[in-house]
């Protein structure tokens, strides 16, 4: 396979062509953004880190019957992918309150929820990813309701799978993101990334933030955390 013109460069990821029309190669690079890119910077190696990352996620979540658009990964920084369709949102699950919705409702960071959230944001930079609720997705026609139904369902196996994975790990899934897109078949498939970037781990014993929250607050130890995050990970 040939990787051809680059088609898409994000804030963290490229994506390029290839020879073959329903694959595209992603590259996930060092730059970090944070607070809706008013923060900027990069950490070093943390694109190494993300593919291998994602590339063990999307193996595992493959496994347990969850269809991901991961292929292979060709070296540190690439992996190939099935060129999706995206669907227009973000998908958010947060099993405590963290982040941005702590502070947008004045709940303490942390405060456990009673049961699972699961929510969308409009896949739009310009407008900062404003909040959708299932209404507003259905009556502007960006997800068919049987898709959205079915959104809503994986993104809750993924929750319980991503949990069961961390917490033998020690570490507390506290809240992720996710994209899907359509295949060529119109297959809903998971997309993008599951890494330290696109979600909140906490230590279990030491409650310390094993994610890009060390960039986003400046708490240190940044490009420490992400590679004992991936030897977590990688260790069986
Ligand atoms: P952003 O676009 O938010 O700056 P990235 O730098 O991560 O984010 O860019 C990656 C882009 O590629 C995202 O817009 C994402 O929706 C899109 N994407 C992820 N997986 C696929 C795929 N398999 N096919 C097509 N687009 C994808
Ligand atoms: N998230 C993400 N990309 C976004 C927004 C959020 O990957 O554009 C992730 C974020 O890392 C966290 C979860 O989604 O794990 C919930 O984020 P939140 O809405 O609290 O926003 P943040 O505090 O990250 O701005």
């Amino acid at each position: 396979m040939e990787t051809r013109a680059q088609v898409y460069e994000g804030k963290a990821k490229i994506l390029y062509a290839t020879d073959d029309p329903t694959l595209l190669v992603q590259h996930f690079k060092d730059d970090a953004t944070a607070f809706n890119a008013k923060k900027r910077g990069t950490i070093h190696d943390k694109g190494v880190v993300n593919n291998r990352m994602s590339e063990h996620l999307f193996r595992y979540v493959e496994a347990h019957g969850v269809h991901t658009h991961f292929v292979e990964r060709t070296d540190d920084r690439r992996m190939v992918v099935r060129r999706l369709t995206m669907l227009p949102i973000e998908v958010i699950v947060r099993n405590r309150i963290a982040g941005s919705l702590a502070k947008r409702i004045g709940v303490k960071e942390g405060t456990a929820a009673r049961r699972r959230i699961i929510e969308f944001s409009l896949k739009s930079d310009a407008l900062g990813d404003p909040l959708l609720t299932d209404d507003h997705i259905l009556a502007l026609g960006l997800v068919e309701e049987e898709t959205l139904n079915e959104v809503k369902r994986i993104a809750g196996q993924l929750d319980d799978l991503l949990t069961a994975f961390f917490a033998q790990r020690g570490l507390e899934l506290i809240d992720f993101k996710v994209e899907f897109g359509l295949d060529a078949e119109g297959r809903l498939t998971l997309g993008d990334e599951i890494c330290p970037d696109t979600m909140r781990l906490w230590d279990m014993k030491s409650g310390e933030k094993k994610d890009k929250d060390r960039f986003r607050h400046d708490l240190g130890q940044v490009e420490e955390t992400y590679q004992e995050v991936l030897a977590r990970v990688l260790a069986d």
